[in-house]
């Protein structure tokens, strides 16, 4: 879907040309020229971003929604789901064509991300690690010829983990324990991962180890891997939220990697790791954003419906003002989410507004689900109606990607370098 959108009106991010000027549309009052949106507002998208918006929420509903409780009562995803993002294009979004992707913008995958979200936070974040993390590292810093190798598998079938997180280095995560060793034309790591997202799906891993710990962070390798050459899945995890998106411990022991699977060169690890979680956050933020609109739009019809005391619930003020409230909160998140993408996606510095987007869109994804859960009285409270969900699977938008105070301390550090 997503390809023929591309082929259809190509991939470019600019506005549309015939839309009027902002100076033009302010002093008239034309009905059309109150209902075009502004040029330059943030939440103006080109015709192939249109239509994929378009086209995800179609999947979603269609395809998502009618497994979201069982998955989540099961615990684990279905593979048709998986199957049906690859056959939609949505595994290669920003993958160049000649590798089998859709070749479209950064916008373009962190609109599918929010509106996956919107129904199942779980099929979104196997979405955005797929792409924003293990498809990105491989288009930024692989060869060419390990992106003829890698890049059409992970855009056609073959789905993405990205191994950095241990039981002894999260926040910290240059602190890392797995060990790399040269062994003639390959690579022997041992040691261990904790939380890996998709990985219990998962036949790509890219694993983070140290290839030489004398020289510090400055040591770690990023590894490219698949099931096959010996990762165990040591335990999955049962979680509060996001439970049918898989996470799992692994164990490396003497993996055998070969020489050419090593990407962006011996030591670079950090630099890769860093570099990506800075632009992966706006993912994170799309997803806590699409989860909060996703409880609203779940939340308030049903208000309007139920009476008590002869009229509707949502129409007394102690509900109604909660609602505006939250809506301008979801909008607020839109815009910051959608600047960062657009900062990012123009070349320009976005790593504050990367930060900024996570923290405020994770902190409104469980404020506006949490007061979802009550408007909606009992019923909310239920798992019948999947409100309650949404506010479990809004959790984790404070602790992946950099925890909220791991955002806080990005900000204040280059608040810091502009004032001082
Ligand atoms: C569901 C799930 C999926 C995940 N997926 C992946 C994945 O796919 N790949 C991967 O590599 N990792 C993944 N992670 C790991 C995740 O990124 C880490 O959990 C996260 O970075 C936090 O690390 P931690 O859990 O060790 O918490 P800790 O680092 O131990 O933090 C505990 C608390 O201390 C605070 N803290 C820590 N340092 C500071 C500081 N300097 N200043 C102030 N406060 C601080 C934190 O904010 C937090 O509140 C996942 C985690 C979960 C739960």
């Amino acid at each position: 879907m997503l390809r023929a959108a591309s082929k259809a009106v190509g991939h470019s991010v600019r506005r549309s040309a015939a839309a009027p000027s902002v100076a033009a549309r302010s002093f008239s009052v034309s009905q059309a020229a109150w209902s075009e949106p502004p040029v330059n507002s943030l939440d103006s998208f080109t015709e192939e971003e249109q239509m994929l918006r378009e086209s995800v929420a179609r999947f979603a509903q269609d395809v998502v929604a009618p497994k979201v409780r069982e998955m989540d009562e099961n615990e684990m995803m279905d593979p048709t789901v998986v199957k049906g993002l690859f056959e939609q294009g949505l595994m290669g979004i920003e993958t160049s064509s000649e590798f089998g992707g859709a070749e479209s913008s950064f916008t373009s995958a962190i609109i599918a991300i929010e509106e996956l979200a919107k129904v199942d936070p779980s099929v979104s974040v196997l979405c955005d690690v797929h792409n924003t993390l293990v498809n990105t590292i491989l288009r930024k810093y692989a060869n060419k010829e390990q992106q003829q190798k890698w890049l059409p598998l992970l855009s056609e079938s073959k789905l993405g983990s990205f191994c950095l997180s241990e039981a002894a280095s999260g926040s910290d995560a240059f602190a890392l324990q797995t060990r790399a060793v040269k062994d003639g034309d390959h690579w022997v790591i041992n040691g261990s991962k904790m939380w890996i997202t998709n990985s219990y799906e998962a036949d790509v891993f890219l694993i983070f180890a140290n290839a030489d710990p004398s020289k510090g962070y400055k040591g770690i390798t990023c590894f490219i891997a698949t099931k096959d050459m010996g990762i165990e899945i040591a335990k999955k995890e049962q979680k509060l939220g996001i439970r049918a998106s898989s996470t799992c411990s692994l164990s490396f022991d003497d993996l055998r990697v070969p020489e050419e699977n090593v990407i962006g060169g011996v030591g670079k690890g950090y630099k890769i790791a860093i570099e990506i979680l800075n632009e992966g956050r706006i993912g994170i933020a799309a997803q806590m954003l699409g989860l909060a609109q996703g409880a609203f739009e779940k939340a308030v019809p049903y208000t309007l419906q139920r009476t008590q005391f002869g009229q509707p619930v949502g129409t007394f003020q102690g509900l109604s003002f909660q609602q505006a409230r939250a809506a301008t909160e979801i909008e607020a998140a839109r815009l910051l989410t959608y600047n960062a993408a657009r900062r990012k996606e123009e070349g320009r510095p976005f790593v504050q507004q990367a930060a900024m987007a996570k923290l405020y869109a994770s902190e409104v994804a469980q404020r506006v689900s949490g007061a979802a859960i009550e408007w909606a009285g009992g019923v909310g409270f239920t798992r019948e109606t999947g409100i309650e969900k949404y506010w479990r699977d809004s959790k984790i938008g404070a602790i992946y990607e950099g925890t909220s105070n791991i955002q806080l301390l990005t900000i204040a550090k280059l608040i810091q370098k502009q004032y001082s």
